[in-house]
């Protein structure tokens, strides 16, 4: 099944003289369940294509469908919604706030769902026993490594349960046994079902994935493909949602 449909994606930021072509028409399907990995050179348009994919960026043209859904024609809110029921972000320099502590980090994707604070506690706890974290949920950020910070980060784009993760550089900022902790955390998260959509620079870990998109000046320059046979149904949609 085909969770996601980008149709000919274009993205121009700025006009006139200042205007820079970021996408310049880009094709793809991804499968629900795949580990998609992202490469190209610093500027290619990898950071434009993955907000995107996140229904964080219009674009200029084209048309991006995710499980039938038109991203881009929807409304603020419900856009929002979307954000919050299809997709967790792990952003390159984690964006954890310094003064919450680490279940407050990870409860921050739940302000807006309509459960209790008490549901959005557990659900935190849960999300940072999941990557390794259950005996430092009051810690605060500066309290702990690199490695757990990108934990917490991870901990907090699938606290609701989305069948989308998108990562930026996940391991960027890692030593590489970090690193290779990280990625076998991803791995887990995609053995479990989660589409996984990641940007990096390494090849090594671009190998954990079934397919590598190539990105070159805005445009996809290749289609090289491993066979993709999930071996598991794809059951998760917004209205089997956990929150
Ligand atoms: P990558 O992630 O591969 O480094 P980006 O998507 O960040 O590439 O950038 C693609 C191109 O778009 C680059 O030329 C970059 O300078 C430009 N760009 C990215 N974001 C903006 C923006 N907000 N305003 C203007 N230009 C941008």
């Amino acid at each position: 099944m085909k969770i996601i449909r980008a149709q000919n994606l274009v993205k121009q930021y700025g006009n006139g003289e200042a205007a820079v072509l970021a996408l310049r028409g880009m094709d793809f399907d991804i499968h629900a369940g795949e580990f998609l990995a992202i490469m190209g050179e610093s500027g290619s348009g990898k950071s434009t294509l993955l907000s995107i994919l996140g229904g964080l960026n219009t674009p200029t043209k084209g048309k991006l469908l995710v499980d039938e859904t038109d991203v881009y024609s929807l409304n603020q809110d419900q856009r929002a919604d979307f954000r919050r029921q299809f997709v967790g972000f792990v952003f390159q320099n984690f964006h954890l706030i310094s003064y919450l502590t680490l279940a407050e980090n990870v409860m921050l994707p739940l302000a807006t769902a309509p459960i209790g604070k008490k549901k959005k506690r557990m659900l935190a706890e849960e999300a940072l026993g999941h990557v390794g974290l259950a005996a430092k949920v009051h810690r605060l950020p500066n309290q702990i490594s690199g490695g757990e910070q990108e934990r917490v980060a991870i901990a907090r784009a699938i606290v609701n349960k989305p069948p989308v993760l998108l990562a930026d550089e996940p391991t960027g900022n890692l030593d590489s046994k970090t690193g290779q902790e990280i990625m076998k955390l991803l791995r887990g998260l995609n053995d479990g079902g989660m589409t996984m959509i990641m940007v990096t620079h390494n090849p090594e870990y671009a190998g954990s994935a079934q397919r590598t998109l190539r990105v070159a000046d805005g445009l996809l320059v290749n289609g090289h493909e491993k066979a993709f046979s999930p071996a598991w149904d794809w059951v998760q949609g917004p209205e089997k949602s956990w929150v």
